[in-house]
């Protein structure tokens, strides 16, 4: 399924028109769980994954083009994000082959899910102070600590949890304490465990959102939850590199999702301005209507185009250059989607704050975007540094 990231291969285009299909039926008013089923029974949930284990041996480009499509028919499936883009890409890169015939498949139809866990409330965007451990206790791996916002916990499987491994038994004593780790400077690796939903000690509180969306978020406990060897996905040493083969697909998948849902909106103001009349012209053709959503227009052209850009690299193998890309690709969509989606909701007046057209709730959903999985000033610090060789202020 090749194309360049300025012209869209006609593999792309029949692809688009397969999924906008799809999500013409279902709309915006969807059965999250029936759409799911069914994008996974038509081998969209599965479209990057590894042909061997179902999957449909595509790239990111795809996934992300379905999720964009399927956000631009208002019915985005936020778990996309997630399930397949970060669990997915993880435990096909780096799982067993155990945890690759355990999962993929499921992952690839949708029959099973997995969440991401690693934010953290006392860590927040610093993912170098999160605190979760992951202790050594014979074959058996015991995970201790907390966090926030992690999405979907209740429909999903099983969530993939970012803790720290200790390297030692006694280091296992100290890790317990942050502060002592602190003291004593001891370096802990970051590294994956699945850990399955109704695991024993691994509990889960819904946080009270202000966001009109079927996924929720949870705050979860890990109290000394015990995973046998094989939870652990990949290498006890290559923590970071395996974290972050997820995180480049996590942030280009963002992107497709607020591209997805700023052309929803943009296509509902457009469609309101062509017909709503109060002077001799319907108000689309006042400049101050139009101007703003044309803007958008432009806008979100421009962050399809870094997305593109970002998946293809990512599809490349370009692993360095995909970072800076789809941190860019990620920023660009959240700016386009926030504003295509407020400037959309004045475009109807009264009515687009009405719950019978639907787009008030997407000014608290279309800001998701410009703060998760990275907020855009964490976005904007990596730029100064990584892009731009500016000194850090943290
Ligand atoms: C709807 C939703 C779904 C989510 N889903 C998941 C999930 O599935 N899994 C998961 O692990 N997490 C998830 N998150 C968490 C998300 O990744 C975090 O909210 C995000 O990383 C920001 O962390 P924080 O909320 O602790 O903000 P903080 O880190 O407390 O930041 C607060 C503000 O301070 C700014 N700030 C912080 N440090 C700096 C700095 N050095 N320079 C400039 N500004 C700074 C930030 O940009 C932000 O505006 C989700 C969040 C939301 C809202």
């Amino acid at each position: 399924m090749s194309s360049t990231v300025t012209t869209e291969s006609p593999e792309h285009r029949a692809l688009r028109a397969t999924v906008a299909a799809l999500g013409r039926r279902h709309g915006p008013d969807h059965d999250r769980d029936r759409l799911w089923a069914e994008a996974g029974a038509l081998g969209l949930l599965g479209i990057a994954l590894p042909e061997e284990y179902g999957g449909g041996g595509a790239g990111l480009s795809e996934l992300a083009l379905v999720l964009e499509e399927l956000g631009a028919a208002g019915c985005p499936l936020l778990m996309m994000v997630v399930s397949p883009a970060i669990c997915g890409t993880v435990i096909a890169r780096f799982g067993t082959p155990e945890q690759r015939r355990t999962w993929l498949p499921g992952l690839a139809d949708g029959s099973l899910t997995m969440a991401f866990g690693i934010t953290e409330p006392d860590a927040g965007s610093n993912s170098h102070r999160i605190t979760t451990t992951a202790r050594r206790d014979g074959d058996d791996w015991v995970l201790t600590g907390r966090k926030i916002f992690v999405t979907g916990v209740d429909i999903a499987d099983a969530t993939l949890i970012v803790g720290r491994t200790t390297a030692t038994a006694t280091a296992a004593t100290a890790t317990t304490d942050t502060a002592a780790t602190t003291r004593t400077g001891h370096r802990l690796k970051p590294c994956l465990f699945v850990v399955p939903r109704d695991a024993e000690g691994f509990s889960r509180t819904r946080v009270d959102m202000v966001i009109d969306a079927p996924e929720h978020q949870f705050e979860l406990v890990l109290d000394e939850v015990r995973l046998p060897g094989s939870a652990l996905v990949g290498d006890e040493d290559a923590g970071l590199l395996q974290l972050f083969a997820g995180l480049n697909p996590e942030r280009v998948m963002t992107a497709a999702f607020a591209i997805g849902m700023g052309r929803y909106a943009l296509g509902r103001a457009v469609e309101y301005a062509r017909q709503r009349q109060v002077w001799d012209t319907p108000i689309g053709a006042h400049q101050a209507i139009a101007h703003p959503l044309a803007r958008s227009h432009v806008e979100l052209e421009l962050a399809r185009l870094m997305t593109a850009k970002a998946a293809r690299l990512y599809d490349d193998g370009d692993d360095t250059g995909a970072g800076e890309a789809a941190n860019m690709a990620k920023y660009a969509a959240a700016e386009a989607c926030a504003d295509a989606v407020d400037r959309a909701v004045h475009t109807l007046g009264g009515n687009g704050l009405t719950r019978a057209y639907g787009l008030a709730p997407l000014l608290t959903a279309s800001r998701v975007a410009r703060i998760a999985p990275v907020s855009r000033e964490m976005i904007l610090n990596y730029i100064s540094h990584q892009s731009l060789g500016l000194p850090k202020s943290y």
